[in-house]
């Protein structure tokens, strides 16, 4: 098995294999800059390179906002793997068990059967997933925020709850239809929440009997602030923002139950809402359980400054799955965002290249230089390198930061003519939530013909 794993679709004259467990931030550009530093190696058959994705794009999450909002089309804000990555193979499906001892994975593939996969460095890139609690009723009408798929199920969601709101004649479902509640208020929850307010109350212009003072939006964050990204300072400005929009935050309040859409807060408010969006913080992706690689007090894979994992000759590791010491801030642990990620990205790669050639690994040394978060169109705030932005001036600068920071040229034109469209376009307000349930139509049809 380990040697028909070691040899599977490659040459006899194969050497080392470096497989990367994730090919989202970390994964990618990894990936990418081992294949640019070891090309020569690769050509000749000494290196390969696997990634391992249940996807076969790398999601761009920080855009995820302005997808759901409409500013973006979903397929603009990823990056497809096998067009960026052609020296490197790339398997769809998702690694279950890492056997670190054995240097062996095994790899659940989107069809068939699970089998192993033989490696001589691994890299475990596979990030993070939502962090729930366990709330009555969560399961059952909660959904993450972390996904192309959660982002467009929302924006139809939303725009499709509008149509609900406008054509019956209940109160109670029109309340229940045109009230949102969002759990967390960091960047992932604020911008959520943003983006779709202003995406709805654009909308109501559609809507005979809707206006934007009968949307109910409510953001729930158990401490004391929202946005802790952007520092206190623009956080309370962001907290004032946010209510001058009518948005009801409900600070130092936790959600208790949230069953059949019964939504109880810690308050002691109750309301039915039909949509509830929970990203109250997130955690490693599961693998790492399954793995026999070291993990934190936090679950998370231990790191040393290096990207290695602690204690394990031939692992690296980095991004939102692994505790990595901040060394400029002794004592504490980088955060799990995108600006270290894209950054530890770059050292690892280097580090597996001197791990190969037996030279010195490096430190990852990275000073956090803040943030910047879009409050919707033309709206946003920023605090970085001490420099506070909020507005207009923050938008701008939201969105070229990360004009600069999506990958390839490809996406970055399509980002640009998505905007340009905006510019001078109303933006798209209909819910395209049958995408979702494409054969219904089609069982109804069957149906009929049998009665
Ligand atoms: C809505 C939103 C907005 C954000 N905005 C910002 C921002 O403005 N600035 C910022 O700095 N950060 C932001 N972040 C955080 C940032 O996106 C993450 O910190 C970053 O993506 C982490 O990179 P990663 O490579 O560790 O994980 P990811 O990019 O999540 O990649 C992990 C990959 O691993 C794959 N995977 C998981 N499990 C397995 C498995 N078992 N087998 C194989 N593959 C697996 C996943 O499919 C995924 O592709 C935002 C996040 C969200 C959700």
């Amino acid at each position: 098995m380990l040697s028909q794993a070691l040899h599977e679709g490659w040459g006899l004259r194969m050497n080392k294999h470096i497989l990367i467990v994730g090919g989202g931030y970390v994964g990618l550009y990894t990936a990418l800059r081992l294949q640019r530093k070891l090309h020569r190696e690769l050509r000749g058959g000494e290196v390969r390179i696997t990634v391992i994705d249940p996807q076969s794009y790398m999601t761009y999450q920080p855009f995820l906002p302005e997808a759901a909002a409409g500013n973006l089309s979903p397929r603009h804000m990823v990056a497809p793997l096998r067009r960026i990555l052609p020296k490197v193979h790339i398997l769809n499906g998702t690694v279950t068990k890492v056997d670190h001892a054995e240097r062996t994975v095994t790899f659940q593939p989107a069809e068939g059967e699970p089998r192993q996969v033989a490696y001589d460095v691994i890299v475990m890139a596979a990030g993070s997933i939502s962090r729930t609690l366990p709330i009555p009723g969560l399961t059952d009408i909660g959904i993450g925020f972390k996904t192309v798929g959660e982002a467009i199920a929302l924006r139809n969601r939303v725009l499709h709850l509008l149509d609900v709101a406008e054509s019956t004649t209940d109160p109670e479902v029109r309340r229940r239809a045109l009230t949102f509640v969002v759990v967390g208020a960091g960047f992932a929850g604020v911008e959520a929440l943003a983006e779709l307010e202003d995406m709805a109350k654009d909308s109501t212009r559609y809507y005979r009997n809707i206006t934007p003072a009968d949307i109910r939006w409510v953001l729930v964050e158990a401490t004391d602030r929202v946005l802790p990204e952007v520092g206190p300072e623009m956080g309370k400005w962001t907290l004032e923002q946010l209510r001058e929009r009518g948005i009801d935050v409900k600070l130092r309040t936790r959600l208790e139950s949230c069953e059949g859409g019964r939504v109880v807060l810690s308050d002691g408010s109750e309301f039915e809402a039909e949509t509830l969006v929970w990203t109250a913080g997130v955690k490693p992706s599961p693998v790492v359980n399954d793995s026999d690689l070291p993990l934190d007090e936090r679950g998370r894979i231990k790191a040393t400054a290096m990207l290695t994992v602690a204690g394990t000759p031939g692992a690296f590791t980095a991004g939102d799955a692994a505790g990595v010491p901040d060394v400029t801030n002794p004592g504490q642990y980088c955060a799990p965002n995108a600006q270290h990620a894209v950054r530890q990205a770059k050292v690892l790669a280097d580090n597996v290249v001197r791990h190969l050639r037996g030279q010195e690994l490096v430190e990852y040394r990275h000073k956090y230089v803040g943030s910047v978060a879009g409050l919707g169109l033309h709206q946003g705030v920023a605090n970085v390198y001490g420099v506070k932005l909020r507005g207009f001036p923050a938008w701008f600068m939201h969105r070229t930061y990360h004009l600069s920071r999506v990958p390839t040229l490809n996406r970055k034109v399509r980002v640009v003519v998505d905007w340009t469209l905006a510019l001078f376009f109303k933006r798209e307000t209909i819910s395209l939530g049958e995408m979702e349930h494409p054969r219904e139509g089609f069982r109804a049809a069957v149906a009929t013909t049998r009665r």
